[in-house]
């Protein structure tokens, strides 16, 4: 016999997991569906800008490690440093084991049910619904969210194309196992531009260790390996200090993509969402599944036919921070001096540190529309690697 709920959610990430507790909190019979066995890992710095912690329906302190308030930023392993502070916390560092099994055990607590180790198979949508093949059984919905990440069903589903990829590989550094000064990196985290190409090498402090992750074109795949070494050197680290090293690709959305059809809807990196510049989606992946869980909420009450709003309000939410996104990355990839010289304004390392504390949403249609512009040339111009 087939099941039936209101909302069926694939995939238990942030994206996944925050829209299962707000629907379930608004009265939806919701059922979270994770290939994964919980709590599960997922390669990531695992930092919530404070942008994002800001929209979650609640806090995230039991699983926040170290709370980064100022970010260093240098170009090259051994240039000038300027220091971006936001004046208050920017950054939560957390481990997505810890911050992932957190979200889907307060969406259990709102009343979503929840399977893990329960694989998506088969997705048949339909004007009045959808049916979900899970390796137990099919389940049937009102309505479907596709949270699955970079490498799951749904986006297919859809008819959505491949999106462009970056690609990232970080691992752990326990603290005083090296000769690293981890103290530095209590509240302090560290970013290196013209290290890698299409990207930047990071130090985050965490617990009981300090994440070091280089990121870039899709391209630097092979060489990714090569970055993290020298990134490890260049603070007298090898990588045989670091340990948990994973790899992963970013998915990061082509335009006027498709992200829903009457009855479901793509959230966080199952759209594509990564932030080009900064390679971060947790911020993206909570304030999608933040605008589809509203847009459903609409309709499962009857107040929308379907899900076609989501997109444009998917636009409007995220379409400048996306824009500016392309515009710093070709600066710092074309003029990382002018860029770093920027960075000498302290009002411009304020404003930068402020956008990473609260996200700037309130523009104007035709402002919207310039950004749009200004960031589809920007990416143009960026060759195709950005394709
Ligand atoms: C190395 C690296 C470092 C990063 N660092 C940061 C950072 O510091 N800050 C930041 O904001 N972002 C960072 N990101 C990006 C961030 O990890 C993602 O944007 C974020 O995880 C997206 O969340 P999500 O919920 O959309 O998807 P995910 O977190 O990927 O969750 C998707 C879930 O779907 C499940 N799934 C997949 N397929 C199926 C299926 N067929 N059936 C059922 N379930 C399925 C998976 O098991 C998974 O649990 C980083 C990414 C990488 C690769």
């Amino acid at each position: 016999m087939t099941e039936h709920v209101d909302v069926i959610v694939v995939g238990a990430g942030p994206a996944g997991s925050t829209a299962a507790y707000r629907l379930a909190t608004d009265g939806a019979k919701v059922l979270i569906v994770d290939r994964a066995a919980f709590p599960r890992d997922k390669p990531c710095g695992g930092g919530v800008t404070m942008r994002g912690a800001q929209l979650l329906p609640f806090a995230i302190d039991p699983v926040v490690e170290r709370v980064v308030e100022r970010v260093w930023v240098t170009k090259g392993h051994h240039g000038p440093r300027r220091d971006v502070d936001g004046g208050g916390p920017m950054v939560l560092m957390t481990q997505r084991r810890r911050l992932d099994q957190f979200l889907v055990e307060r969406a259990i607590a709102a009343g979503a049910e929840f399977r893990d180790q329960t694989r998506v198979r088969g997705i048949e949508l339909a004007h009045d619904g959808v049916a979900v093949s899970t390796d137990h059984g099919t389940i049937a919905a009102e309505v479907m969210i596709g949270a699955d990440g970079a490498n799951g069903v749904t986006r297919a589903a859809l008819g959505a194309p491949e999106p462009s990829y970056a690609v990232a590989l970080e691992g752990n550094l326990p603290r005083g196992s090296a000769q690293f000064d981890d103290q530095r990196y209590i509240s302090d985290a560290l970013l290196e531009f013209s290290t890698v190409p299409g990207g930047y090498g990071w130090i985050f402090p965490k617990g009981d260790h300090c994440n070091f992750g280089v990121g870039g074109w899709f391209t630097e795949g092979p060489s990714l390996r090569e970055h993290l070494v020298e990134l490890c050197e260049a603070h007298g680290v090898t990588m045989d200090d670091l340990v948990n090293l994973r790899g992963h690709r970013l998915p990061i959305r082509r335009s006027g993509t498709p992200v829903a059809v009457p009855r479901a809807v793509l959230v966080g990196d199952a759209a594509g969402l990564v932030d080009p510049f900064s390679g971060d989606g947790m911020y993206e992946a909570i304030l999608s599944s933040k605008i589809a869980s509203e847009t459903i909420a609409d309709m499962l009450a009857g107040r929308a036919v379907d899900l076609s709003s989501y997109p444009v309000r998917l636009g409007i939410a995220l379409g400048p921070h996306v824009a500016g996104a392309w515009v710093a990355k070709l600066m710092i990839e074309r003029a990382p001096s002018v860029m770093m010289g920027l960075l000498r304004i302290p009002r411009m390392r304020r404003t930068i540190g402020k956008r990473m504390r609260s996200p700037h949403t309130d523009r104007s249609p035709a402002a919207r529309r310039l950004a749009r512009t200004i960031g589809h040339r920007a990416r143009t111009a960026l060759g195709p690697h950005a394709a």
